[in-house]
């Protein structure tokens, strides 16, 4: 990381200019055991802005649940990574005045993981499993039981010796989330009652999620910096609290102000290379790899090349660029456009 000595405004700051990575699957996990983020979380499905058709079928499903006095059915979330599936759990359990238990299918690595898991639970309550799609067979295999007769059927011992054991479990709701709907295997697929797409979101929602942040952290933002800022946010909930933090580091720090004018908000964006276009260090390494190979290349070679998770790069980086016209995929691969061949050329410097 360069330090350099940035003019900002009429205060000449000594700056640690950073690279902002508005993906980034390592601050992502970081940013998911970081209790501060709860924060930002909504604490009632009112106060979960946008996917109101989402909203309202679980809406119907927990109330018809609560009605009946039976546990909510299973319910598998699907989107893109920051669109909110793991605040929809706790939303859901909040409404089923219950816990959520949270576990990631990667540490769910032994049988006995899973188990342990089920076994904790107390019922009606929500167990949410993030990323379902990378469950072992083993364990999925386990779970098939438990989702459907809560249930647990083991094998103790091998070969002559082994033997059946069947153990009961409470009543509880499973939540699975995955950003790769296509990978789950269709029986664990069909143990889903309920399955729901989440939706990227538009500017105007991304804005008000913006604005209640904000006012969360005591920052001002004028009405065309939080417009902007959305508009950078790529459809994402969790792009636009990042962006909004970090611009809230800068006006803290260089401006000493808790109001962000659209003009601080240009400099703040500026000092961490994030640029005109919303592009950030990332978005230029895919462009400038894309750029040198010149050929149409496929979604594996890119993640390699990268050294970035193939989902981040599918479901997040090449959104944002085939809607501004830099991208497009043809069954042979990924190619640039002219339009991203002449800004790479115009902004040559940065690349
Ligand atoms: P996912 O599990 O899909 O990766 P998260 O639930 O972790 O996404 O959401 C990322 C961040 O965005 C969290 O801080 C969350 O509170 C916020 N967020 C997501 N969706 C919304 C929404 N609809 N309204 C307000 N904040 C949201």
């Amino acid at each position: 990381m360069a330090i350099i000595s940035s003019n900002v405004g009429d205060n000449d700051f000594s700056l640690q200019k950073k690279e902002l990575r508005l993906v980034d699957s390592k601050i992502i996990s970081e940013e998911k055991r970081n209790n501060n983020l709860n924060l930002a979380r909504p604490v009632t499905l009112q106060e979960f802005i946008g996917q109101e058709k989402l909203k309202s079928s679980l809406k119907i499903a927990i109330d018809a649940s609560i009605y009946r006095k039976e546990p909510l059915e299973h319910i598998l979330l699907y989107g893109q990574p920051g669109l909110g599936k793991t605040t929809l759990a706790f939303l859901i359990a909040h409404e089923m005045n219950t816990k959520c238990r949270i576990a990631t299918a990667p540490a769910i690595e032994r049988p006995r993981d899973i188990v342990g898991l089920l076994l904790g639970l107390k019922e009606g309550e929500v167990l949410f499993i993030d990323e379902i799609h990378r469950l072992n067979r083993l364990t999925e295999e386990l779970l098939y039981s438990a989702m459907e007769d809560f249930r647990l059927d083991l094998t103790m011992g091998a070969n002559r010796g082994a033997r059946c054991r069947t153990i009961n479990l409470p009543k509880f709701t499973l939540i699975g989330a995955t950003t790769k709907l296509a990978s789950i295997s269709p029986p664990l697929r069909d143990r889903f009652g309920i399955s729901q797409k989440i939706e990227v979101y538009t500017n105007d929602e991304l804005k008000q999620i913006i604005i209640n942040f904000a006012r969360l952290i005591n920052l001002n933002l004028d009405d065309e910096a939080s417009y902007n800022l959305a508009e950078m946010s790529r459809g994402t909930p969790r792009i636009a609290l990042r962006l909004l933090r970090r611009v809230r580091d800068y006006a803290q720090v260089v401006n000493e102000t808790n109001f962000i004018s659209i003009n601080l908000l240009t400099k703040a964006l500026n000092s961490y290379q994030i640029d005109k276009k919303g592009l950030d260090s990332l978005d230029r390494q895919y462009l400038s790899f894309l750029n040198l190979n010149n050929i149409p290349t496929g979604l594996d070679s890119i993640a390699a090349g990268l050294g970035e998770d193939s989902s981040m790069i599918e479901f997040v980086i090449e959104p944002y660029l085939i809607q501004i016209g830099f991208l497009i995929r043809t069954h042979r691969g990924r190619l640039l456009t002219d339009l991203a061949k002449k800004y790479i050329d115009s902004e040559n410097a940065n690349f």
